[in-house]
C-alpha cells in the first residue's frame, strides 16, 4: 500500500515520523475519515471543512489547502485502487524536539500522514442488513468532544466495554442523557419522529449527521434536536447511528433490550437508501 507522508507518496514500511512527534507524546493532533464508494469521496468538503475548524480549535495552521488535501485523497485512491473503503487522514502539532506541555513555535512544521484502507462491500454489509446491539456506559471523555482529536483512549476502552459483553458498540450517557456512540452519532426514531442529540461541545458534529438530517428533513421525516434517554431509546420505535465508514446503521438492542421487533427498522433502512444514493451523486 501506497501512503503520503509530509510530501512524499512511499511505500508504507517506508513511511517514517518521528518518536518526538506531538500525537505519540500529547495526542497532539486531529483526523478525518473520509469514505470511499465506487472510487470516489463521499462528502468530501464537508470532511474538509471540519478539519479546518478542528485545526483552528487547537490554534494549528492548515498545512495544505482543500484542493490539495482532496488532490492526495484522489492519488492515494488511484494509487491503491480503492472502489470501496476509506481514506484517513491525521494531522499534527509536528515534532518539535524535547517534550514540553507548552505549544511550540507555530512554524514547526506539521505532520501530515494519509492512509487508505481497502473495505470491499462497504455498502452492503451484512452488520446493516442486521443491525448492531449496543450497551450505554458512563461518557468519561474530555469536555472537548466537539475538536476530531487523536485522543482516543476512552471510546476505545468503551468498544473493548461492549465486545466483552458481547455487545458491537457502546453509547454513552452524561448527566442521564446519551452523548454519542464511540464512533458515531446516536438516533432513536419514535412515530414519525427522528430524535438526535443537539450539537455542542459534548459531541463530535458528525458529517453523516448534518446530511443525514437534511435529507430527512427533505423527505417530510421531523426532527428533534434534544438530548435522550436510555430508557427513552429502549421503548423508542427504532434507533440508528450515524458515521462516515458506517453510513445509517440500525441498532436493534439496547442494554438487552430489543428495539421494536428487534430488527432494524423501516424508516432506518430508508434513511439509509436515501443517505448512500444522495451522497454518491455529490461524490468526487
Ligand atoms: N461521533 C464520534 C465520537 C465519532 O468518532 C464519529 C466518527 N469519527 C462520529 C460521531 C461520526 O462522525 P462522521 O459522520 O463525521 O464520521
Amino acid at each position: 500500500r501506497t501512503v503520503y507522508v509530509n510530501g512524499e507518496y512511499l511505500p508504507e514500511t517506508e513511511a517514517k515520523v518521528s518518536i518526538f512527534d506531538r500525537a505519540f507524546l500529547m495526542a497532539d493532533g486531529v483526523y478525518e475519515v473520509t469514505s470511499v464508494l465506487g472510487g470516489k469521496l463521499i462528502d468530501f468538503d464537508g470532511h474538509a471543512n471540519r478539519l479546518d475548524r478542528s485545526l483552528g480549535e487547537l490554534e494549528m495552521k492548515a498545512p495544505l489547502t482543500k484542493d490539495e488535501l482532496l488532490e492526495i485523497h484522489r492519488e492515494l485512491v488511484r494509487e491503491n485502487e480503492i472502489e470501496d473503503g476509506l481514506v484517513y487522514l491525521q494531522i499534527t502539532r509536528g515534532a518539535p524536539g524535547d517534550r514540553d506541555f507548552a505549544y511550540p513555535d507555530p512554524d514547526t512544521p506539521p505532520t501530515v500522514v494519509l492512509f487508505t484502507q481497502s473495505k470491499p462491500g462497504l455498502a452492503d454489509s451484512a452488520q446493516s442488513k442486521e443491525g448492531i446491539k449496543v450497551i450505554s456506559i458512563e461518557d468519561q471523555r474530555w469536555g472537548r468532544r466537539d475538536i476530531k482529536t487523536v485522543q482516543l483512549l476512552f471510546p476505545s476502552m468503551g468498544k473493548m466495554m461492549a465486545k466483552k459483553a458481547g455487545a458491537d458498540d457502546a453509547w454513552m450517557v452524561e448527566d442521564g442523557a446519551v452523548t454519542e456512540g464511540t464512533s458515531n452519532n446516536a438516533y432513536i426514531i419514535k412515530g414519525d419522529t427522528i430524535i438526535t442529540r443537539h450539537l455542542s461541545n459534548d459531541i463530535l458534529h458528525g458529517i453523516t449527521r448534518a446530511a443525514v438530517l437534511r435529507f430527512a428533513r427533505e423527505a417530510q421525516m421531523k426532527v428533534e434536536e434534544r438530548p435522550f434517554t436510555i430508557e427513552e431509546a429502549q421503548a423508542a420505535d427504532e434507533a440508528f447511528v450515524t458515521s462516515a465508514s458506517a453510513f445509517v446503521m440500525p441498532v436493534v438492542e439496547i442494554d438487552g433490550a430489543a428495539i421494536g421487533d428487534g430488527t432494524p427498522g423501516a424508516r432506518t433502512a430508508r434513511l439509509r437508501e436515501i443517505y448512500l444514493d444522495e451522497s454518491r451523486k455529490t461524490a468526487v
